[in-house]
């Protein structure tokens, strides 16, 4: 396999995409691959003629007091991992690039980014959509691929498109985990040999909540919701949020689960210093950007 173009500059990447007029598909990532963002590579390459996947620590979405400064950074084994899954290109531009010291235009989701992880992180969704119009803009992708591992940031997203009429598709992949059910995540290497073994409680009580939910449709989610947060409480866990919600729009399913509509069951729980985010999608044959 060829290694990938390393593209830095907008100036670059604009002349790569005018010098083709094929098909393409982009990945956008934050680099320190691992195997949920190489089966993001896998899964865009026969979807395409040419694939693109850009490596950013997008600052605009973390929060003064979070985790940009110590984010893993690691660009060369990132550079084996997209040559192994054969993308044509990298994009991965300096800050200043994007974010010179005079940029002043921001982008905003006012509905889906103001519940779960919006409450918790009030400037990440707004981020992430500024950060992926710049990027649908450069790259000008007819299908970018995302991970459910976030959700909520892919319905953001999806909104955003549809709301500002992007000519463009959005599909996910389905959250790829450890064996023991942990979801791959880029901040996992912040947990300690102890909390990494507790970590997996997180899906247990997620399939727990799925199990019995997608069983009977008249059980109310509230009261087993409930339950399962206390005992992640119980256990260490600083639970931010345990919902229950419909796929598009995140209302939450107080009244039931109907065998028509997709949800998903989120969590952000803190494990000592490190925040981690999962969820389980309940009827996901009712969604239909889910591509297996
Ligand atoms: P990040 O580098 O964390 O910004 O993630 C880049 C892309 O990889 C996003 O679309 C994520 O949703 C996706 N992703 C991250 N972790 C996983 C995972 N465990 N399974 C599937 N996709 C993932």
């Amino acid at each position: 396999m060829a290694a990938p173009k390393v593209l830095t500059s907008v100036a670059e990447l604009r002349s790569f995409r005018k010098s083709t007029n094929t098909k393409v598909g982009m990945v956008p990532t934050m680099g320190a691959l691992h195997a949920g963002h190489a089966t993001l590579l896998r899964k865009i390459r026969p979807l395409c003629d040419l694939s693109i996947m850009t490596l950013f620590v997008n600052p605009l979405q973390f929060g003064p007091n979070e985790d940009l400064a110590k984010y893993p950074r690691t660009f060369e084994a990132d550079l084996r991992i997209a040559q192994n899954e054969n993308v044509d290109a990298v994009f991965a531009p300096e800050i200043s690039q994007l974010y010179p010291p005079e940029y002043s235009t921001y982008v905003k989701e006012n509905v889906l980014s103001q519940s779960m992880c919006g409450i918790f992180r009030p400037q990440f969704f707004g981020g992430v959509a500024t950060q992926v119009l710049k990027l649908q803009n450069l790259v000008q992708p007819d299908l970018s691929l995302w991970g459910l591992k976030d959700a909520q940031q892919f319905l953001v997203i999806s909104k955003m498109f549809k709301d500002l009429n992007l000519d463009t598709e959005a599909l996910a992949i389905p959250t790829v985990r450890e064996s023991d059910g942990l979801a791959l995540s880029s901040r996992n290497t912040y947990l300690s040999p102890e909390e990494r073994q507790k970590a997996p409680m997180i899906f247990q009580s997620l399939t727990r909540i799925k199990g019995e939910l997608e069983k009977s449709s008249s059980l109310l989610p509230q009261s087993l919701l409930k339950e399962e947060r206390q005992k992640l409480e119980l256990s260490g866990f600083q639970v931010q949020y345990l919902d229950c919600r419909a796929v598009p729009n995140l209302e939450v399913a107080h009244s039931g689960i109907q065998p028509t509509k997709a949800y998903i069951v989120a969590i952000a729980a803190f494990l000592g210093q490190t925040r981690l985010i999962d969820n389980v999608v309940l009827h996901p044959e009712q969604w239909p950007e889910i591509l297996y």
